[in-house]
């Protein structure tokens, strides 16, 4: 894969324990499909025997959005390369190679609802998904099932919001899974998997993506396959 270089052109602080990095690339074309992935890498971040320390980030953008690519990293205090993701600044530097991956958004039938659900920051590669689907496809049903911790873990609120108002074929539901649910809250609460038999018809359904960490991801698929959704219409990616 060619490696590029990328330079940072926008962080958002979006959560607590997520930023959001907008990156502008310096050499060639980085030609990807929603839902799949990139390397990044930073010059300075190498393992004890002096090679690149590199992870994979999902790209939050579509590539209907030719400006830059947007990745979503939530930061894990002891990472290796999170922590030095964290301390970037506007105008710098980091690799990227990829695009990887074989989680993407397969050409939809027109059919049925296409139902995305999310776990924390899995919402990134399913929302290139979906802003590529509103672009591309406004006819197609559209239904998020998103769930985070407290309330302002929830990233991309207000995108999320703002299409759930404009979009009559894109709706929400969130849930929180803090036991300590603030009073003002009026969504769902629990896991992500208590809400799956509420909001989905599987009749209705022409497939499901699924991103999120491995129990989330595990406990779906089977409750998904308890409500008798066939195992051929469920894409899922785990980290
Ligand atoms: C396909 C794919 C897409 C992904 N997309 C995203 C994305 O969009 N956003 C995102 O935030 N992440 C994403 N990830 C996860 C990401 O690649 C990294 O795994 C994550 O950011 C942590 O990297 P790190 O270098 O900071 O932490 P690492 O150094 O890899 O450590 C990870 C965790 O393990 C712990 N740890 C490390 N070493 C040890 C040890 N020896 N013993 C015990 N614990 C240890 C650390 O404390 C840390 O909490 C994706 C992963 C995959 C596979």
């Amino acid at each position: 894969m060619v490696l590029h270089k990328g330079k940072i052109s926008e962080i958002i602080e979006e959560t607590p324990h997520i930023k959001l990095f907008k990156v502008t690339l310096e050499n060639g074309v980085f030609d990807y499909k929603p839902g799949q992935f990139a390397m990044l890498s930073l010059d300075n971040v190498k393992t004890e025997t002096g090679i690149l320390v590199k992870r994979s980030y999902s790209i939050a953008s579509s590539p209907t959005n030719k400006e830059y690519l947007e990745f979503c990293v939530s930061i894990k205090k002891d990472g290796k390369l999170s922590p030095q993701l964290e301390k970037l600044k506007h105008g710098d530097s980091m690799n990227l190679d990829g695009p990887y991956g074989r989680f993407n958004l397969k050409d939809p039938l027109h059919e049925g609802t296409i139902v995305f659900i999310a776990g924390g920051a899995g919402i990134a590669p399913l929302l290139s998904m979906i802003r590529t689907l509103l672009v591309q496809h406004n006819d197609i049903k559209i239904l998020l099932l998103y769930g985070f911790r407290n309330p302002e873990d929830c990233s991309y609120k207000d995108e999320l919001l703002e299409y759930s108002k404009k979009y009559k074929n894109f709706n929400m539901y969130r849930t929180v899974s803090s036991k300590e649910v603030p009073e003002w809250w009026e969504e769902d609460t629990g896991r992500v998997t208590a809400i799956l038999n509420k909001y989905i018809k599987p009749k209705e359904i022409e497939c499901v993506y699924i991103c999120g960490n491995p129990d989330m991801v595990r406990d779906t698929i089977d409750i998904l396959k308890a409500a008798g959704i066939s195992e051929a219409k469920i894409y899922n990616e785990q980290w």
